[in-house]
C-alpha cells in the first residue's frame, strides 16, 4: 500500500477523541473490529503515517519522527510508536497526539479491512 491510505481509532481503551464517532474501534461495536487486539494498520507500510502540515507530530518525541521524511519513524513496517504485539494486544505511545491520518483512519473502513485481512488479522 502506499502512502496515505491509512488508520484509525482509539487503542488504550480511553473514551475517543472529541469528534469522533465513539464506536470507533469497540469491541462487538457491529462489524468493527477491535484496534486493541489488531495494530494492523500500524504496522503496513514503512512511509505511513505521515505527518500532514506544520503542526501535525506536535507532542510526539522528536525520535519517534523522521525529520527528513516527515513522518513517523518506523522499524521495517512498524511505526515506531506501535507498542505490543500485532494480533494480539497492542497500544500507541503517542496516542493523545498521534498524526492526523491516525485520528482520520476509520476502524471498519474498506483499507481497516483490507490491511487485516492482507496481515491475516481477520482470522485471529
Ligand atoms: S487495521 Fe483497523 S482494526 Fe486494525 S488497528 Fe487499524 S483501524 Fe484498528
Ligand atoms: S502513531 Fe500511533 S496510531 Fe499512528 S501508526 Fe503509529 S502507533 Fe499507530
Amino acid at each position: 500500500m502506499g502512502a496515505g491510505v491509512l488508520p484509525h481509532a482509539h487503542k488504550d481503551g480511553s473514551p475517543p477523541p472529541e469528534g469522533l464517532p465513539d464506536d470507533l474501534g469497540r469491541p462487538g461495536a457491529g462489524n468493527i473490529p477491535d484496534c486493541q487486539s489488531c495494530g494492523g494498520c500500524c504496522a503496513w507500510s514503512e512511509t505511513w503515517p505521515v505527518l500532514m502540515g506544520s503542526r501535525d507530530g506536535e507532542g510526539i518525541p522528536e525520535d519517534l519522527i523522521d525529520m527528513d521524511n516527515e513522518r513517523m519513524q518506523s522499524y521495517g513496517h512498524r511505526c515506531a510508536a506501535l507498542e505490543g504485539r500485532i494480533g494480539q494486544q497492542v497500544g500507541c505511545s503517542v496516542y493523545a497526539v498521534r498524526p492526523l491520518v491516525c485520528r482520520e483512519f476509520k476502524a471498519g473502513s474498506d483499507d481497516c479491512l483490507m490491511v487485516r485481512r492482507e496481515l491475516g488479522l481477520d482470522r485471529a
